[in-house]
């Protein structure tokens, strides 16, 4: 393809997507299709010569949309949402044209640049304290997921503790090694356990929120047992029910037993660009890590997954390896590593699993300037809004009744006296008219959850799947 035909194409294209986000209601937002559907549509071998983009586009259109579950759709409601915006796939359209791999400040220094700037915009948006930004220790970096997120600050909690040890033998220290989460934690936070080998001791949950209590009783066993507690995450925002652990409380715990405390806000932390959810902060001043995913719910496509430290020293000693062949004058110079900055960069490499990275910051800079935060709030307000809206109906419904209090757009909801197979097929058949809910189990009962997170979604989509839930929540019960 040449530079004329990527420019007709490309029109063409732009043209597709345009389309797409107009006719996109009209999709079933869960794919139908059956499983190895597309083995059966495509040839089981590359094509030895050049296509006609017009075919492929006709596959595209034909044979790989029929297979999408449509995440933007405004009738999306499950699990939670993936924003994309305008802003955001253009910028990214950017980053794909100079496709530079930032590993280093001298591979692109605007790559590098941008994205300390644009983080230290969101932390000062979602008002963090003043220690996770890069004037200070601290600084953000972002990771393509909040998985990621978590296991590189497990790394620098187990050798930020190897260090306070001054161990000669780490191979004996570290089995003894144990974390801490809720059993409402992202199953991310046990996985980087797992993929660290580090026990995990899960604390119960009352109200969805880590039993603080229970947390500090469970440490002190532990240190009475020979073990080394190491690392405790709570959550602004859990998955399964966007529960809240108290913060306060937890960093207050951390602090006195020496843990590295990593704050997970995944889904909720967007939701800290309104100062009326801020008051969810109170306790961050002391973490150590603080983790959002712009690409769930701040308009910014995937991947994009910030994290700040509050003291990037941990990340860079923890990741730090410097091969021959990645030396450069700039990085000899001097890393950002502590306090001073002056005439020292910062080579993102460190912060990170991965070598090669993508020019990220690019696309939140496009969204954090066509909407600022005046609009981001906007749409996380509006969400809200729609999901009290829904949370009303089910309120007002003796059919139903809410499972969880809700504070931001998930709500949890159950059909008052139906049991778990008619709730499972509840959910299905309510999937097969067109809308998309995924479901939890709370107290062991299953449980629906309905969260507003598409851009997209406007009221007559609320009044709309609240019928569809009713209408499918009678048959089953009629039929009962
Ligand atoms: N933490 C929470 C609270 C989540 O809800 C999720 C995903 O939904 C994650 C972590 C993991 O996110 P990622 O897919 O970016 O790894």
């Amino acid at each position: 393809m040449n530079i004329e035909e990527f420019r007709k194409r490309g029109y063409e294209v732009v043209d597709y997507i345009a389309k797409y986000y107009q006719e996109l209601e009209n999709f079933p937002t869960l794919s139908n299709v059956q499983p190895g559907y597309l083995s059966e549509l495509l040839p089981s071998e590359a094509p030895s010569t050049p296509e006609d983009f017009d075919v492929i586009m006709k596959d595209f259109n034909d044979k790989i949309i029929p297979g999408i579950t449509h995440w933007q759709s405004p009738n999306y409601f499950a699990y939670f949402p993936a924003n994309s915006s305008f802003p955001s796939i253009l910028g990214d359209m950017l980053s794909n044209m100079v496709n530079c791999i930032g590993f280093n400040w001298i591979c692109s220094p605007a790559c590098t640049e941008l994205e300390t700037i644009v983080m230290d915009w969101l932390a000062k948006m979602i008002s963090l304290p003043e220690r996770f930004l890069s004037a200070s220790n601290g600084g953000g970096v972002i990771q393509g997921t909040a998985s990621e997120s978590v296991l590189v600050t497990l790394i620098a909690a187990r050798e930020k503790k190897i260090r306070m040890h001054n161990s000669l033998n780490p191979d004996l220290l570290v089995p003894k090694f144990v974390a801490y989460c809720s059993d409402q934690t992202h199953s991310s936070v046990q996985k980087a356990a797992i993929i660290l080998r580090i026990k995990m001791h899960v604390i119960s949950s009352k109200n969805f929120s880590m039993d603080d209590s229970l947390l500090e009783e469970t440490i002190k066993n532990d240190i009475k047992n020979g073990l080394v507690p190491i690392f405790v995450c709570s959550t602004i925002g859990t998955t399964s029910t966007g529960g809240i652990d108290k913060v306060e409380k937890i960093a207050g715990i951390a602090k006195k037993y020496k843990l590295w405390h990593h704050v997970d806000a995944a889904y909720a932390g967007s939701a800290l660009v309104c100062p009326e959810f801020q008051y969810l902060l109170e306790g961050v001043e002391n973490a150590d890590s603080f983790s959002m995913n712009c690409h769930k719910w701040l308009l910014t496509n995937f991947d994009f997954s910030p994290l700040w430290i509050a003291d990037r020293s941990q990340l860079i000693k923890a990741l730090s390896i410097n091969p021959a062949y990645l030396e450069n004058n700039a990085t000899s110079s001097g890393k950002v590593c502590v306090n001073e900055r002056k005439g020292k960069v910062i080579d993102y490499r460190d912060w990170q699993i991965g070598l090669g990275r993508r020019f990220r910051s690019l696309k939140f800079w496009f969204v954090a300037r066509c909407y600022g935060v005046s609009g981001l709030q906007t749409h996380i307000r509006k969400c809200i809004d729609l999901a009290k809206l829904f949370e009303h109906f089910i309120n007002e419904d003796p059919l139903f009744e809410v499972a969880a209090e809700r504070t931001f757009s998930l709500v949890c909801f159950r059909v008052k006296n139906l049991g778990d197979s008619e709730h499972k097929l509840l959910n299905d058949n309510i999937n097969s008219c067109g809308v998309f809910l995924t479901h939890t189990v709370i107290n062991n009962l299953y449980t629906l959850r309905l969260c507003v997170g598409s851009p997209w979604t406007e009221e007559n989509h609320i009044h709309k799947v609240f019928e569809i839930i009713k209408q499918e929540t009678k048959k089953i019960k009629k039929g009962q």
